[in-house]
């Protein structure tokens, strides 16, 4: 990931960053805070990069020199990355950063350390910790990465700049999730759902594989097929999305594919369901925009009525009778 591509991502960190450069104003400790996948890594690897780079422009490392690269690779030694051991960051492993930096004349008097998932320290690390921050050897610069801030101790917080991250867009997420080994088909979909369906569902993708070919299967027969629909629902849909939290899921699946239809009759990219493509622009020519919303609605307001406990065979029988008709 490069400093141009991350700063169309993250615009406000990079501007802050950018801006911190220019006045050479550098804070000595950075937390950047934010969600799983917003790219704080990332970011602390490209701004240790600028740090370092002998051919960076104005705040651009170059990210093929030897520092650049060494620093991607995870082997300079004067830059370094603590993370959790096991479940927490020990006591032991801050001494042991504080030890190597100890050494004076490695290759610079400007190090780097990145803490990753800053929030895992026990009390005692985080102690040990905050004593560097108080007395930084040197260019020393720290950045705390976490999705936690509120785990951490207020004493290090107020001893460093925060940056927080905006969320990382579904594509992000997407790519994240094929990079983790998901299908490109089911990447989309997965990185849509609420976090805590994510993680439920991320142990278990054949679940939502299959849920996914019964959207794909139960919008065709909407158009095409109606009198189908109530066999799908029984045979398949209530089999298949067992109970509320399930069915809850189920709907979500069912309402990324009207966003889609709304979606690709713009623009062709950022679907929850891409390999459907032209199923969705052949169905979106079938419908006017007004039906597809007012699909959209209905899809939601059973969701509303699952909250307030109608039966849910009941509730998908309503359902399906307004997707039919559009209305
Ligand atoms: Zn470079």
């Amino acid at each position: 990931m490069d400093w141009e591509t991350m700063k169309k991502q993250q615009p406000t960190v990079f501007q802050m960053l950018e801006r911190s450069f220019e006045k050479n104003r550098l804070a000595h400790a950075y937390i950047f805070e934010g969600t799983r996948g917003a790219g704080k890594k990332e970011t602390a690897i490209l701004l240790a990069q600028r740090m370092f780079c002998s051919k960076h422009h104005r705040t651009v490392p170059c990210g093929s020199c030897k520092d650049c690269t060494r620093i991607r690779h995870g082997n300079h030694p004067d830059v370094l990355l603590v993370e959790p051991d096991g479940k927490s960051i020990k006591k032991g492993q801050v001494e042991q950063l504080q030890k190597e930096f100890g050494y004076k004349g490695m290759e610079s008097s400007t190090k780097v350390y990145i803490v990753n998932d800053s929030d895992k320290m026990t009390a005692s690390a985080a102690n040990s910790l905050l004593k560097f921050l108080e007395e930084p050897e040197g260019e020393t610069l720290a950045i705390l990465l976490t999705e936690n801030i509120h785990f951490l101790l207020e004493t290090v917080i107020s001893r460093s700049q925060v940056l927080t991250f905006a969320p990382p867009s579904y594509e992000r997420k997407a790519k994240l999730l094929v990079s983790e080994g998901v299908g490109e088909s089911v990447a989309p979909l997965l990185a849509r759902l609420p976090d805590h369906l994510l993680e439920r569902y991320n142990e278990d993708k054949e679940w939502i594989v299959q849920g996914r070919s019964l959207v794909i299967q139960l919008t065709e027969e909407a158009l095409n097929r109606p009198h189908q629909m109530l066999l799908t629902l029984q045979d398949k849909w209530l089999a298949h999305f067992k109970d509320r939290e399930e069915l809850d899921a189920g709907l979500d699946l069912l309402l990324f594919w009207y966003r889609d239809l709304l979606t690709v009759r713009h623009e062709e990219t950022g679907l929850a369901f891409p390999e459907q493509r032209d199923q969705l622009k052949a169905e979106a020519f079938q419908r006017t925009e007004l039906e597809v919303t007012s699909q959209l609605q209905a899809v939601l307001e059973a969701k509303r009525q699952l909250q307030a406990n109608v039966n849910p065979q009941l509730l998908m029988e309503r359902l399906l009778l307004r997707l039919q008709e559009g209305l």
